[in-house]
């Protein structure tokens, strides 16, 4: 059985560890006053019953994180980390034992992490790299479905994302006669419809990505340069940017459907909507064959303006009407 061990505190890795030794007694308890010196750390899947006694009263609280400590007679027995730390908290030495015995189990589990990552070998890096030209290539074709819109369009979008308010309105005027028979135009509110997946137009989110990623390999680049013995901080950060990788992945996974979506028939009809102008109009339905190696002719692209002039007459029932916000 293992039992790694570092400056002096053992790091108990199995019940079992505490159970066989000699001195161990699961049946004794330990006064505060017959504390004699720490002998290691557990933290397990199983709880350890605590046997401490205070006052006369046994705590038997359960602990997956607690101490082995030996009383003043040579006896071991096991004590939960809350009485540790309320009851035997107050004597300095034992702190810095504890300082130890932290610091010594946390060199386990991140030791035990960053082997199982560094079995990966060169794996970690180049997946990073991947993710971060995946990243790079959303970027680009975001780029390119920008190069769909005019000005108006693309800053009404960029707004529906800051603001989360993605529904698409026009105004329809009505004529309505005052009291005096003048005529008075009115512009009513109708709702076309909500833009979706405009988060392929939140940059922040790109740079946030970006940021992650980078932080990931700039925590392998330094792992691999680190000595025999880093510092458990260290340890610590590399293997919470590691564990982000299988985020980012998935992640990026849900973000990048965006794109797709973004260019359903549904959304690209709410977008042909947000323009009067129907070159760009045209334009627009193009967008529902993006990316531009599928093929469509002019005839589709007819009809697809008409079912959306067909849904403005709907909501319209023919009167003027203009874009708003
Ligand atoms: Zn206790």
């Amino acid at each position: 059985m293992s039992v790694e061990k570092s400056k002096d505190i053992i790091v108990f890795q199995h019940p079992g560890e505490i159970f066989e030794r000699p001195n161990f007694d699961g049946d004794a308890s330990i006064p505060v006053d017959q504390f004699e010196s720490f002998v290691g750390v557990f933290v397990f899947q199983d709880k350890m019953i605590c046997q401490v006694n205070r006052n006369g009263k046994h705590c038997h609280q359960k602990h997956q994180h607690g101490w082995v400590f030996r009383r003043s007679d040579g006896v071991e027995v096991i004590v939960g980390c809350d009485c540790a730390k309320n009851h035997f908290g107050a004597d300095k030495r034992f702190r810095m034992q504890l300082n130890h015995a932290n610091e010594a189990y946390y060199r386990v589990i991140y030791s035990r992490k960053l082997e199982q990552y560094r079995h990966l070998g060169g794996h970690v890096a180049s997946q990073v790299n991947m993710e971060l030209e995946r990243l790079s290539s959303m970027w680009r074709q975001r780029e390119r479905i920008a190069g769909y819109f005019n000005n108006y369009v693309i800053s009404r979008i960029i707004n529906m994302e800051k603001t989360a308010r993605r529904q698409v309105v026009i105004k329809v005027g009505y004529i309505e006669k005052d009291e005096d028979g003048k005529e008075k135009r009115e512009w009513i509110n109708q709702d076309f419809g909500r833009l979706r997946h405009t988060a392929i137009f939140n940059d922040h989110l790109y740079a946030q990505f970006r940021k992650r990623l980078g932080k990931s390999l700039t925590s392998w680049h330094e792992s691999v340069a680190a000595g025999s013995s880093p510092k458990v901080s260290d340890m610590k950060r590399w293997v919470r940017h590691f564990d982000d990788i299988a985020n980012c992945v998935s992640e990026l996974d849900e973000f990048e459907r965006n794109l797709d979506g973004f260019c359903s028939l549904e959304n690209v009809s709410i977008l042909c909507a947000m323009t009067r102008n129907n070159d760009y109009r045209r334009k627009i339905a193009e967008l529902q064959f993006f990316p531009e190696n599928r093929s469509f002719t002019n005839k589709q692209i007819s009809e697809f303006l008409d079912t959306v002039e067909q849904g403005i007459l709907e909501r319209t029932h023919g009167r003027e009407y203009r874009l708003a916000g």
